[in-house]
């Protein structure tokens, strides 16, 4: 989509720290981290919010986790745990309107956040 910096990122128009990729998904660090480890996975479609997925969305949506499990092993923290967060909502603390899953480790996490 036109304007969507994670679109811009997905199909190579902006350079990203990326970690893997397929014809599906983009795993990139955070430019902005909040933990030793902090990669995103967004789908190279662009779909605004997770509220915004569809029916017939449910392959990329457990692409989106499977990226996310990959980011955990080949980040390191599979075994210490991580936290994966998809902020869904200008209330819930979303800012960037491209569906993206948060991928967290290398700290501890407090419960509840
Ligand atoms: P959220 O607040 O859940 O929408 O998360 C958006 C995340 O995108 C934030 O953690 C930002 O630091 C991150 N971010 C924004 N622009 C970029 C960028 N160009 N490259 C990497 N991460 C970014």
């Amino acid at each position: 989509m036109d304007g969507c910096i994670f679109c811009a990122i997905g199909s190579g128009a902006i350079p990203a720290k990326v970690l893997f990729q397929d014809d599906h998904v983009v795993a990139f660090h955070d430019i902005h981290p909040v933990a030793p480890v902090h990669v995103l996975v967004i789908p190279k479609r662009h779909v605004a919010s997770l509220a915004g997925t569809q029916p017939g969305d449910e392959d990329l949506l457990g692409r989106l986790l499977a990226a996310a499990r990959r980011v955990a092993v080949e980040t390191g923290v599979a075994e210490s745990g991580y936290r994966t967060v998809i902020n869904t909502g200008e209330g819930a603390g979303q800012s960037v309107f491209h569906l993206h899953v948060h991928v967290l480790g290398g700290r501890t996490f407090p419960w509840p956040p």
